[in-house]
């Protein structure tokens, strides 16, 4: 039977299905079966567009781990990997870096058996482990300092939402209309959003697997070890009523109800829960950034102008158009951000 055939009848033997079962099975579906990527895909990621990305993200980690304490040991996890370029260009780069001439063990979190084939193509000439889950013994029993990252891997984490009706809030959930396609529902809730003074209409969102995968993931840096977080994705600073859930498919936003388990279904990342989660786990926390101020801090002109300067004329001009879609604030530069937390108090590059 088809992904969407089983859906629809577990949504019939049900009647609804809350919005983050939804969007949880549609991307398990996704991710296991579509190649998003790429031009001939459904959208670009930042180590796509250029490996100047990586390469910053590497210039991070050196810095940072500069701040934490070099190590004999280190880890770095990546969590959602999609086609392994990211750690491909971090490897790369942070071998030519003294402090990291040591024990380091490249680790992917990746569900998807399709993107974990591309990634080990993609990184044939290293030596990489591969996990499934946040609670492996590897991370566990791993001593030294660890560093977990991710890109555009948070936002395809499932959110629930709720809508504040005749003066009471309801769970949306996903039915099956009378004509045969996929709606939204509410049903009554007890749950109560943090903030006051909804309007009529308003959506608080959150997401639950989000929460739970930060809390397994800062449980990592117990007393004894060292190390970091970077998360980079779209997002907002502030919590807020927004409704956020999209799908995008072949670059273009499309209904996210139609075609389930084809459109790659995203959620904006509200940071400031990250933040405090971090912070209520015992790791220093900074501000909020954007990607832009991120890869500037990193040095990324100055990388641009290097490489440009040893590259022929055209693909100079790749790289001033790679590092205009990463930096500016019309293209990637402000609508996604970057969210840092170290074990000491440091102060990681661009953070403050
Ligand atoms: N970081 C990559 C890919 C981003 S797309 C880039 O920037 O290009 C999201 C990635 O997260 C995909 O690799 C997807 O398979 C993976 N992913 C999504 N949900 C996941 C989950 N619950 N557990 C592990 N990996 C997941």
């Amino acid at each position: 039977m088809s992904f969407q055939n089983n859906l629809f009848e577990k949504i019939r033997k049900t009647g609804a299905i809350p919005l983050d079962e939804y969007m949880g099975l549609c991307n398990a579906h996704y991710y296991a079966n579509e190649n998003p990527f790429g031009q001939s895909g459904d959208f670009i990621t930042a180590p796509e567009i250029s490996q100047i990305f990586g390469e910053m993200i590497a210039v991070w980690l050196v810095d940072t781990l500069g701040h934490v304490g070099s190590s004999e040991k280190i880890m770095i996890l990546e969590c959602g990997s999609g086609r392994g370029t990211m750690m491909f260009d971090i490897l790369k780069t942070i071998r030519n870096f003294k402090s990291f001439q040591v024990d380091v063990k490249a680790v992917i979190l990746e569900n998807s058996q399709g993107l974990i084939s591309v990634q080990k193509e993609t990184l044939k000439d290293f030596d990489i482990e591969w996990i499934k889950d946040i609670h492996s013994p590897i991370l566990k029993n791993f001593e030294g300092t660890i560093f977990i990252i991710g890109n555009e891997f948070l936002d395809a984490l499932p959110i629930k939402q709720f809508v504040f009706k005749h003066q009471k809030w309801f769970e949306r959930y996903i039915a099956e209309n009378e004509n045969g396609y996929l709606s939204f529902v509410k049903y009554p809730t007890e749950y109560m959003p943090p903030l006051s003074d909804p309007e009529e209409g308003d959506i608080y969102e959150f997401s639950p697997a989000i929460e739970q995968f930060l809390k397994n993931a800062t449980s990592i840096f117990d007393s004894y070890r060292q190390g970091g977080m970077l998360w980079i994705d779209y997002g907002y600073d502030k919590d807020a009523f927004v409704d956020t859930f999209q799908a995008v498919r072949s670059h273009q936003y499309a209904d996210p109800l139609k075609t389930p388990g084809a459109n790659d279904l995203t959620a904006h990342v509200k940071f400031s829960k990250i933040k405090d989660i971090c912070s209520e786990a015992g790791l220093h926390t900074y501000n909020i950034i954007t990607q832009r101020q991120f890869l500037q801090s990193c040095g990324i002109d100055l990388r641009a102008n290097q490489l440009m300067k040893q590259k022929d004329a055209v693909v100079s001009k790749e790289i001033e158009q790679a590092l205009f879609r990463l930096t500016d604030p019309t293209q990637m530069g402000t609508l996604f951000k970057c969210f840092a937390a170290t074990t000491s108090k440091v102060q990681p590059a661009g953070f403050v």
